[in-house]
């Protein structure tokens, strides 16, 4: 097992001990769930990447993914933003940063990872009628083909857009998307992402002291991060966390409230379900996820002006 930026387990102890940042700062303090000591995640520090794919390429040689029709070197891929799907697990996006010169604009881009964020309270397992996905105790969001009916209600839920569907496997499709290498993980293992970055840019440990790690690094770097660790509090928190250098909707994330949307919509549509409801009104029902995104947006900017990542 390695000690490094790579793999946080082994230091978690000792960050805690040195109660580096005192927790009553956390902006996690007084209203978001409570995170399981044994909750583990990543943190992705994003102005350490440099954008090689080599995550991508990991990630798809491990869970047997197809070959893209473009190789893992090329590198024009970045210059359009993409997204995870079911063919690709995690995807690099290339973005620069706005309000500065043309000159500088091409030098200074950032790249972000992108995959499932492993949600705390999970909207795409609250939306599953039929229990297909499962938030494990220890952090991630796993999904069992076996029970799954293919309604896609999980994307539709998803506040990032994440799950994939395979349209082109008409026999046995399934809902895909990263499982956070769940199998490999259990057993000590590290994400084939996190192994593979020649950077270092993600560091797997527990949650708890990934977050104490996030403002570690702010406070000894400052000017070098925007003051927000993105996925501490949007949508109730999530097991992946990051940090930036230029404000998070600058670079393809969703603004998020505080809340997680799942617990009105999981008790109206397993309502509606248990009295048969046709599909269309389940998804309306769904769609309500992606409003209470948007109120609790406008509600986060308005609690949040002064701090956050001031964008
Ligand atoms: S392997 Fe690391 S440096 Fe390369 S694109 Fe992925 S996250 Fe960035
Ligand atoms: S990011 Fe989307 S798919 Fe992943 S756990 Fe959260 S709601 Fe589910
Ligand atoms: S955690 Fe595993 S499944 Fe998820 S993006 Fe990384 S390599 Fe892929």
């Amino acid at each position: 097992m390695e000690i490094n930026r790579r793999h946080f387990l082994k230091l978690s102890g000792a960050v805690a001990a040195t109660s580096l940042i005192k927790e009553d700062k956390s902006a996690r303090a007084a209203k978001l769930p409570e995170i399981s000591p044994d909750a583990y995640g990543c943190l992705v520090d994003t102005t350490e990447c440099v954008g090689c794919r080599k995550c991508e390429q990991a990630c798809n040689d491990r869970h047997g993914l197809a070959k893209p029709d473009e190789s893992f070197e090329e590198m024009t891929v970045l210059e359009s933003e993409r997204r995870p799907d079911e063919t690709s697990y995690t995807v690099v996006n290339k973005y620069y940063p706005e309000n500065i010169g043309a000159l500088i604009r091409r030098n200074r881009p950032s790249f972000v990872k992108f995959q499932c964020m492993h949600c705390n309270d999970p909207s795409c397992v609250s939306a599953c009628i039929v229990g297909a996905l499962t938030k494990q105790p220890d952090g991630p969001v796993t999904y069992d083909a076996a029970k799954c009916i293919g309604c896609r209600y999980c994307m539709v839920a998803c506040p990032f857009q994440i799950p994939g569907y395979e349209y082109s496997n008409p026999l046995t499709p399934q809902v895909r998307k990263c499982t956070f290498c769940f199998n490999y993980v259990k057993d000590g293992g590290l994400p084939a992402c996190a192994q593979v970055c020649p950077r270092e840019v993600m560091t797997f440990g527990r949650q708890l002291d990934l977050l104490k790690l996030a403002r570690k690094k702010m406070k000894d770097n400052p000017g070098k991060y925007v003051d927000h660790i993105y996925g501490e509090c949007e949508v109730g928190g999530t097991s992946w966390l990051y940090l930036a250098s230029q404000p998070f909707e600058n670079i393809g994330f969703p603004k998020l409230g505080k809340e997680a949307p799942p617990r009105l919509t999981e008790a109206i549509q397993h309502g509606l379900f248990q009295y048969f409801a046709a599909p269309v009104g389940l998804f309306a029902v769904l769609g309500s996820t992606m409003w209470f995104s948007n109120f609790y947006k406008k509600d986060t900017e308005n609690n949040t002006s002064g701090k956050g990542d001031k964008s």
